[in-house]
């Protein structure tokens, strides 16, 4: 799938509605639309990586900033504990191609 096709993409650049709770130069993150958990959150770079197993050299700082931004969400919604996930290939039942990690809390 290609950037203009996205929905990911589309979210980041507001074409399609979603509930943006942070944004930054680096990623958005808003609510997952089906929720698996009291805070169900999607942390996504602006830069279309279609998934991890994609990741090039030099996107060390965008992956280890998506973690920081879940530690951060994941403070301000008040998890007491939560899970962090990528899902990487259609086989491991990925559906969307632009990367995402999954912050879910309780
Ligand atoms: P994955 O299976 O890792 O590709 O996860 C894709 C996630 O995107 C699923 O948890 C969906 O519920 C979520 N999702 C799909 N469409 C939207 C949307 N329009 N807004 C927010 N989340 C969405
Ligand atoms: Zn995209």
């Amino acid at each position: 799938m290609s950037m203009d096709d996205c929905l990911f993409c589309k979210i980041i650049n507001k074409e399609v509605d979603s509930e943006i709770v942070h944004e930054d130069e680096i990623c958005v993150a808003f609510n997952d639309i089906n929720p698996k958990a009291r805070v169900h959150l999607l942390i996504v770079p602006r830069k279309h990586i279609a998934k991890i197993s994609n990741i090039e050299e030099g996107d060390e700082k965008i992956m280890g900033h998506l973690i920081k931004i879940a530690k951060d969400l994941a403070e301000r919604f008040e998890c007491k504990g939560y899970q962090l996930l990528f899902n990487v290939g259609r086989e491991a039942g990925q559906i969307i191609f632009h990367v995402h990690l999954h912050l879910m809390g309780n």
